[in-house]
């Protein structure tokens, strides 16, 4: 089964990858950065409690993921497998789920980490623009959209993430080397760890993902 969490820090290409995962397997998405983000554009209560702290790059306080993420996966559209991207990214909530998954009989199977050093992380994630309608990423460098600033695959304006500056960025590699970098151990542990070298193209990157999951299915 393909219940699968994909790790990696800000700006690893979790996104990209996410995309493309999804597309060719079937399984769910679940982004608990998308999940935010919509919340906040929606103005609801869990989007006006974590508009702030996303901004600053913080995390949101665990039992508030948690909650979130154990409604999601109880939903029937994940009893065929999943992508949990962006969760966990604490022990804590690594262990939340290890109790949720046999409970729901949707036990993690498989965790993708994608690794690229901080240089890197920086220059991608300042050159960001991302689609606040279909999630899709752009660099204004590496990965231009046809024409400047619109959505290749909807048409909408594209936008830089307000959490995509420099001071914020800090915040969530600090946040990142600190609360979830202890995850490798902790799957590793499990036996279902595998990193993968994310300086390549989005390309490259995603043959050694598919032929992971493949052997998987
Ligand atoms: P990134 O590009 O940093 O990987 P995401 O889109 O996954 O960003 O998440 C954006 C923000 O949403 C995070 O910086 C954090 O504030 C919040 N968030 C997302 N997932 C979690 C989580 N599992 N636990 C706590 N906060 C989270
Ligand atoms: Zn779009």
């Amino acid at each position: 089964m393909l219940n699968i969490i994909l790790m990696g820090p800000p700006g690893a290409g979790k996104g990209t990858q996410a995309t493309r995962i999804v597309d060719a397997f079937h399984i769910p998405h679940i982004s608990t950065g998308d999940m935010f983000r919509e919340a906040i554009s929606q103005g609801t209560p869990l989007g006006l409690q974590a508009k702030a702290i996303i901004e600053r790059g913080d995390l949101v306080p665990d039992d508030i993921t948690i909650g979130l993420v154990k409604e999601r996966l109880s939903q029937p559209d994940c009893a065929g497998g999943y992508l949990l991207d962006g969760f966990p990214r604490t022990i804590h909530q690594a262990e939340a789920l290890k109790d949720l998954g046999p409970e729901i009989d949707r036990e993690v199977a498989l965790v993708v980490d994608i690794s690229v050093p901080d240089e890197e992380l920086v220059r991608r994630i300042s050159g960001r623009r991302v689609c606040p309608k279909c999630g899709a990423s752009y660099h204004v460098q590496d990965m231009k959209p046809a024409k400047d600033g619109v959505c290749d695959r909807c048409g909408s304006p594209l936008v830089q993430r307000k959490d995509d500056n420099e001071a914020s960025l800090k915040i969530r590699l600090e946040n990142y080397y600190k609360q979830t970098a202890p995850l490798q151990a902790f799957y590793a542990k499990e036996g279902i760890y595998h990193a993968f070298n994310g300086v390549c193209s989005a390309d490259a990157l995603f043959d050694e993902i598919h032929s992971l999951l493949e052997a998987h299915q």
